[in-house]
């Protein structure tokens, strides 16, 4: 069995230390006597893993893309049947395999997983097949950004290769921002926590995914309060990917000339906007929000108390 590497986020949060601790001991001795704590029986070995990994105890393979960039799998059930015992918060990623793939992250999220301090620049991971390109109907013209499995919102960390994929924008910021939005104010407003997976899902030897399949169950009360599994689409309209090289090209559905639109709509439930690179929280009013990157930018439907308690500062400009 394949354990993969843990890469003790927890240990990021000091006042936690002593759990940490405990949970690392607990772990050890668990390991030491054969048993197995968050560990991923399905795993396969890093060095031959590819497109064809196991989920739901079977193959799972990319759905075809038809026109919604999330679609529900599995009727909508998560499995963490294979994670035991958890109770302290965790974060895992997996090794990035020979190939440039990412594996699976997986985590025992809650309000002690969340970012303690802005994020830093991703600039330095280049995740495979990033072969970035500007079109102009995409909102921040570029097709690519590095994808979060676990966002940093909900804990995923900063600039780690581990868990930065080649997404498409609309991938990022769209497909996968809404579970994540989902996900992040469940965990915030019960102070509950939420058993969560992100499996990149690649087709034999290719750098860049087709999709991410995500799972999230919330544990206190066993799924009742937040749980889904989704396929999410690692598509851009307009462009045609070469998933096996990263390259893209205008497939000719767009015209040249269109020109993005904003993509900036919240819906009256939005109290506030955050950015989740700054660790700022505005009103969704505020003039500076339309300058939020969109990925970095996550809808926020709590209150002013709960986004502070989140580590958010409110903005000094429309003063939240
Ligand atoms: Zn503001």
């Amino acid at each position: 069995m394949h354990r993969i590497e843990v890469s003790r986020q927890r240990l990021r949060f000091a006042s936690l230390a002593s759990i940490v601790l405990a949970c690392l001991l607990a772990l050890s001795c668990l390991e030491a006597l054969g048993g197995c704590v968050a560990e991923k029986p399905k795993q396969q070995s890093t060095e031959n893993r590819s497109a064809e990994i196991e989920v739901f105890s079977q193959t799972f393979v990319a759905p075809a893309y038809e026109s919604e960039l999330s679609i529900v799998v599995h009727d909508d059930e998560p499995d963490f049947s294979d994670i035991l015992n958890t109770t302290a918060p965790f974060i895992e990623f997996s090794e990035i395999n020979s190939f440039g793939q990412c594996g699976q992250a997986v985590g025992l999220l809650g309000k002690e997983t969340l970012p303690q301090g802005p994020r830093s620049d991703l600039q330095k991971v280049t995740p495979a097949g990033f072969h970035n390109a500007e079109y102009p109907w995409i909102e921040d013209r570029w097709v690519y950004n590095r994808s979060h499995l676990i966002a940093f919102a909900l804990g995923g960390g900063d600039a780690n290769a581990k868990n930065l994929i080649t997404g498409t924008y609309s991938l990022n910021t769209r497909g996968m921002l809404s579970l994540e939005e989902r996900t992040l104010y469940y965990i915030v407003s019960t102070g509950n926590h939420v058993l969560y997976r992100v499996t990149p899902i690649y087709e034999g030897h290719e750098p860049v995914a087709r999709g991410v399949l995500i799972e999230a169950k919330s544990v206190e009360d066993d799924g009742a309060g937040l749980s889904f599994c989704r396929f999410c689409f690692n598509v851009e309209a307009g462009v045609e990917i070469d998933y096996s090289t990263g390259y893209t090209h205008a497939d000719g559905t767009i015209s040249e000339n269109t020109v993005a639109e904003k993509t900036f709509i919240p819906d009256e439930q939005v109290t506030y906007v955050l950015n989740t690179f700054s660790l700022k929280f505005h009103r969704p009013d505020c003039s500076s929000v339309h300058d939020i990157k969109a990925w970095n930018r996550m809808y926020f439907a709590g209150t002013r108390e709960e986004a502070i308690e989140m580590g958010y500062q409110p903005c000094g400009y429309c003063k939240p």
